[in-house]
């Protein structure tokens, strides 16, 4: 039994829908977006998927005021709701259904409560099921990138302080655990003692006298002296029987990993912290960017001489520089570059874009010692490529930052706050409901099983296999209801509610990073809140795109001086 409609129903079938289309000024700025892009895109689809349009609506949207008042839009929605045999509100990308996502997540929910879905013809459609995840998503990830990079920001400069601590009698420095290089040994030194009386332990590393032979070895007299490639010195050791530094036989990723080491300095008494970790968007282990890598110069005891790793890099550097093909980080150039607003936003498209003709990015130039934007088609074609460049200072960077923090302001945290677990707790509610609905199905269920079992033990032959009918159908819509709680319990919201504070030191994180995080770092945490940044040449207007924002409101953050751009229009939110 069955009593769920099943929405993978043959595309065969007619259905039927409402459409709407929707401009608003900024959308002018944009290519394939008119009304008319909008309504072919809708209509193609809808024949390409036996869809009968019943109502459509397309109008002209202007900007900044509530699509709640757009009675066009609200008609709509009533009728869709009404109407029984609408089961799709068409239009061509999410976005053109409701302006912000708050109004769109409410409205959306009514319909889906009328069994109407909403559909975007040209791009992917999310499940209703998650419907507000999509909005509340944008939420936490934007919550948890934040975190991250505040966490990674902090734990460098944690370690940071406990490296920079040198022991006394030796003059190297502590370390902060794990394996020694392959070479060395730990070493644990007694330094005084606490307060409590207890002894002061401390971590250094010491030559290993046979280890750190066989690194000179691998690395002065066959790799640099003889010029053996590493799979000779792999036989080679191999044929000594010099078990490898986790036991057993050598490969040619471990002598790699020895003379790499070796290049960058660590035989020679260079200590690096921080290099490796997990990707904050849940990746595996990776290098990380060498800006935020900590060195520490004299950190242990030297193996290989100043003077020799200098022959080492002059003879073997240029072959190992050729051999990775990139910074040999794997981390692409620009995700360190000091230029905040070039390259990709979050979900990698261009981040900071020129409005003139075709979309095109602006990129980071320099002349002599001024520093400022410039759209790359105007740097690579000149005047052919775009005819109404903007020069735009760097020092715009920080009014990108500035329209990040006044844009929360505490008033406007509260109400965000509000929303969203206004929003989290109506849908706690609902799924209380349903879950209620359920148990009582089952407590139901369960009573006619008990009731029909008894009459079967009275009943006659006859009786008795038009009961067992009855009792396998119970069996059946117990089984159901079981799966049904099931699926329900997935559609859980995981949705944590949001506090003010979370914010709030969201927003100081920035000032922070901006002041003494690594450009990564900034770069990141400008595109946790921007989407995109849109320069439009014909009004000198910047444009700035905020992700999950539910506030509709301009924001003037004031006129740059020598520069022919204004900003004061903070209030598009683009996904
Ligand atoms: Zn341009």
């Amino acid at each position: 039994m069955n009593f769920r409609v099943n929405s993978q129903t043959n595309n065969r079938q007619v259905r039927y829908a409402v459409a709407q289309g929707r401009v608003s000024s900024e959308d002018q700025r944009r290519k394939g977006v008119s009304l008319d892009a909008q309504r072919h895109n809708i209509e193609k689809w809808s024949t390409d998927n036996n869809v009968v349009i019943l109502k459509e609506s397309y109008f002209d949207h202007s900007a900044y005021r509530g699509l709640d008042e757009e009675q066009e839009f609200l008609d709509l929605i009533e009728f869709a709701k009404n109407d029984r045999r609408v089961s799709l509100f068409l239009v061509d990308e999410k976005s053109r259904f409701a302006r912000s996502r708050y109004t769109r997540i409410v409205y959306e929910e009514e319909l889906r409560r009328a069994g109407v879905k909403i559909h975007a013809v040209s791009e992917p459609n999310y499940d209703t099921k998650t419907v507000h995840g999509v909005w509340m998503d944008g939420i936490s990830i934007t919550k948890n990138e934040a975190m991250s990079i505040e966490i990674a920001y902090h734990t460098r400069k944690g370690m940071k302080e406990n490296v920079s601590q040198r022991d006394q009698e030796t003059g190297y420095c502590y370390k902060n655990g794990g394996p020694p290089a392959y070479g060395y040994k730990h070493v644990r030194v007694t330094r005084g003692k606490d307060r409590r009386g207890k002894d002061l332990v401390k971590l250094i590393w010491d030559i290993d006298e046979e280890r750190g032979g066989i690194v000179r070895q691998i690395v002065i007299d066959y790799w640099l002296r003889k010029k053996w490639s590493w799979k000779m010195i792999r036989d080679w050791l191999n044929g000594q029987s010099i078990p490898s530094p986790r036991g057993g036989l050598w490969g040619i990723s471990t002598i790699r990993e020895i003379c790499i080491r070796a290049l960058e300095g660590e035989y020679t008494g260079t200590a690096f912290w921080n290099r490796t970790g997990k990707d904050m968007r849940g990746g595996g282990q990776k290098w990380k960017d060498p800006e935020e890598w900590i060195v520490v110069e004299d950190a242990h005891p030297v193996i290989i001489s100043p003077e020799e790793l200098q022959e080492l890099k002059a003879e073997r550097g240029p072959e190992m520089e050729k051999r990775k093909g990139t910074n040999g980080t794997g981390v692409p150039k620009n995700m360190n570059s000091r230029w905040l607003l070039s390259g990709l936003n979050a979900m990698g498209e261009p981040f900071f874009r020129c409005l003139n003709g075709d979309d095109h990015s602006f990129v980071g130039n320099q002349v002599h010692e001024y520093l400022f934007y410039i759209c790359n088609k105007y740097k690579n074609y000149g005047p052919a490529g775009c005819d109404k460049p903007l020069w735009i200072k760097k020092e715009f960077e920080k009014d990108v930052v500035n329209a990040i923090i006044e844009r929360f302001t505490d008033e406007r945290i509260r109400e965000l706050v509000e929303q969203v677990n206004g929003q989290l707790a109506i849908d706690q509610n609902d799924f209380s409901e349903a879950r209620k609905h359920i148990e009582k199905e089952m407590d139901k269920n369960d009573r006619e099983t008990k009731t029909l079992m008894e009459a079967i033990k009275s009943a006659g032959a006859k009786g008795k296999i038009i009961l067992l009918g009855e009792l396998e159908s119970l069996a059946e819509q117990k089984d159901a209801l079981v799966a049904q709680m099931g699926e329900l319990s997935k559609e859980r919201p995981q949705i944590k509610p949001l506090f003010e504070s979370d914010i709030k030191n969201k927003i100081k994180s920035i000032e922070k990073i901006m002041e003494s995080g690594t450009n990564k770092d900034k770069r990141d945490i400008i595109r946790v809140f921007i989407h995109s940044i849109e320069m439009d040449p014909g009004t000198e207007t910047a444009h700035i795109n905020f992700f999950a924002d539910p506030f509709p409101t301009k924001i003037k953050t004031g006129n740059l001086k020598d520069l022919p751009v204004r900003i004061f229009d903070g209030g598009d939110t683009q996904i």
